[in-house]
């Protein structure tokens, strides 16, 4: 296993595949060991004394996040998250409930949830947070993983630690350097490694470590560390400890933020800010934001997955996994579990290419026959090809969903024509040219009048969906070309896709409609009545490559568009990503996935 890695990300794309997987044995005491590395995962002689000698105190902790309203771990070998949880049981005791932990680790053999259970049942001090951590655990899967829990957001690179040290963007107050023995892994320890630390490096950084081996202190030293030897844990004789001196970073100016747009993207933002205790304005026009895709009455969450291994491959499976956690505890969900069906032998052909991939694992993403499509649709499948299947992809109320996020945001219900800038300070102005909103954190997603405010290069689809009572109800959401939703009075189906010029929509027509139910009467031998369904269109923003926009334009400006149809899988990662932005906080995405976000003015 050990290096067969990549020391940097390749020129030219791999297949997009699921991490390489940790070869555990669990047989010296219950205590995990890699049998590549030959080596333990913590200390035989006590795991949680351990990351509390020779991690946390040796970092100064508790102390040292006592005045500070942002702390930032950064951790090198996140392997069964031990350090993680004594960490955060140590937070929960000593930090008060308005200051944020950042704990950021990076590990290229993710465990799975299993191995997980199976390392830390022998923590029954740490058996709640223990449960927490695996209910929410991304799996095997390549990316950037951002968790919240409470107060703490945890953030896994599953990436091997070159590339993930060279695109990590965040600043960094304690390091804890845990790769295997330097021996037995060098690449953990080494001057590219150090060099990346030094350069993440708050002022006043701390490192602590189990080793003192010489060429690690050589390194450190090198990098600008200052290092001091101390006693060793266990059986180990001498432990280093280390301290960066940087150039203080100004703080960034936090006012009441802005956020012109009320649908999933604006929602997505105020949420974290909400989560931060900051509470933005959200102005729109329509009142309760039945704004454009996010005012429909059902929507889904489903993965994007790519075959070849970019930077926004891995971001498209990481903002699924983000997006499905938040919306557990904040999404209206009408229904789990979402078929998409195979439309010919060529997607087969993909779809197969997908699955032994495995980017996604066996619990999020599985191949059904068509016999098995059948049974979970509940209904018969024209079609006599096989597809796969997402069981915890949702069917949403987007209204509701937005509505759940925004609360309790000042909302203002107003059209916004233009927007100024004057020493720093935005203002937002209505049709009248009256002054309605002034701030320096100024956020625009408002969708399809974007070119009302700014220049991008975007594009507009305007997309019409039906909706009504059906004598048979779908037993789960289904694509099959178009889709049809497993809705609360029936089914939703949709959606048609018309280019159309800025500021135009296409009324909702009954050639449409009936386009609609004739695809759907095809795909299932039903016959579904035009004259009971209801209709409802609205536009899309997308951009040439379908990638989205989301990036800091100007000073205090940021934008959130070109999400086409998968806002509600996009947007959550992509305003916590906006957020931490404006707040200097670390980033959820890593540097090059922000490079492809981060378009041109059109
Ligand atoms: N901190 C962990 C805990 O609390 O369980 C133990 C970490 S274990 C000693 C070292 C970790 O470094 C392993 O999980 C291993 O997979 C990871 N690792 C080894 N080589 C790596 C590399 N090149 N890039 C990233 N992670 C690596």
């Amino acid at each position: 296993m050990a290096g067969v890695l990549h020391k940097a990300m390749p020129n030219s794309p791999k297949p997009l595949t699921a991490p390489l997987a940790p070869d555990l044995d669990f047989s010296r005491n219950g205590v995990p060991t890699s049998q590549s590395f030959d080596d333990i995962y913590f200390s035989v002689d006590g795991g949680l004394e351990e990351a509390d000698a020779v991690f946390l105190k040796a970092c100064g902790l508790p102390e040292r996040w006592k005045d500070k309203a942002v702390f930032v771990i950064g951790e090198l070998g996140f392997g069964s998250g031990l350090n993680f949880l004594a960490t955060w049981d140590l937070w929960k005791k000593t930090a008060k409930p308005d200051q944020h932990l950042h704990f950021i680790s990076i590990e290229a053999y993710p465990w799975s949830a299993g191995g997980l259970q199976k390392a830390l049942a022998h923590f029954p001090s740490l058996k709640d947070l223990s449960t927490e951590l695996i209910a929410a655990w991304p799996g095997r899967v390549k990316g950037v993983h951002r968790m919240h829990f409470g107060n703490i957001s945890l953030t896994l690179f599953h990436s091997d630690i070159h590339p993930a040290l060279e695109n990590m963007d965040a600043r960094i107050d304690a390091w804890f350097l845990d790769g295997f023995s330097p021996a037995k892994n060098p690449d953990m320890w080494s001057d590219f490694v150090f060099g990346h630390m030094a350069s993440h490096s708050n002022d006043g950084a701390m490192v602590g470590t189990f080793t003192a081996a010489g060429f690690v202190r050589r390194g450190l030293t090198k990098a600008g560390f200052t290092v001091t030897k101390q006693e060793g844990f266990g059986r180990k004789r001498e432990r280093l400890e280390a301290f960066y001196t940087a150039q203080t970073m100004p703080k960034p100016v936090m006012d009441t933020p802005v956020i012109i747009g009320g649908g999933i993207a604006g929602a997505s933002i105020a949420h974290w800010f909400l989560r931060r205790g900051i509470t933005p304005i959200l102005i729109d026009p329509h009142k309760h934001l039945k704004t454009a895709a996010s005012g429909n009455p059902g929507g889904l969450v489903m993965p994007r997955l790519d075959l070849q291994d970019r930077p926004e491959s891995r971001f498209f499976l990481s903002a699924y996994l983000y997006a499905l956690r938040l919306y557990e505890s904040h999404g209206h969900i009408l229904k789990k579990g979402v078929l998409h069906m195979a439309m010919g032998h060529k997607e087969c052909d993909r779809f197969q290419k997908i699955i032994k991939g495995a980017a996604l694992p066996a619990g999020q993403m599985r191949w059904v026959d068509h016999e098995e499509a059948q049974k979970l649709f509940g209904s018969t499948l024209t079609k006599k090809l096989g597809g796969l299947y997402f069981p915890c992809a949702l069917t949403l109320s987007p209204i509701k969903t937005v509505l759940s996020l925004t609360k309790p945001c000042t909302h203002l219900n107003v059209q916004v024509s233009k927007i100024t800038k004057n020493n720093n300070i935005w203002t937002v102005l209505d049709k009248d040219g009256k002054a309605i909103a002034q701030t320096q954190n100024l956020f625009i997603c408002n969708g399809a009048n974007i070119l009302d405010l700014i220049h991008e290069d975007v594009r507009f689809t305007s997309g019409q969906i039906n909706w009504g009572a059906s004598a048979k109800k779908p037993k789960c959401s289904i694509i099959a070309g178009n889709y049809a939703l497993a809705f609360e009075e029936g089914i939703l189906i949709g959606a048609s896709h018309t280019h159309v010029g800025a500021g135009e929509n296409n009324a909702s027509s009954l050639k449409n409609t009936q386009d609609n139910l004739q695809s759907y009467n095809a795909l299932t031998n039903m016959e579904l009545n035009a004259q009971s369904f209801q209709t409802r269109s609205s536009v899309r923003v997308t951009t040439k490559d379908t990638l989205p926009i989301a990036k800091k334009s100007k000073d205090g400006l940021y934008i959130l568009s070109g999400l086409g149809s998968r806002g509600l899988m996009l947007a959550p990662l992509l305003g916590e990503y906006l957020v931490c932005k404006a707040l200097a906080e670390p980033s959820p995405l890593c540097k090059q996935t922000q490079k492809r976000f981060h378009r041109k003015e059109g």
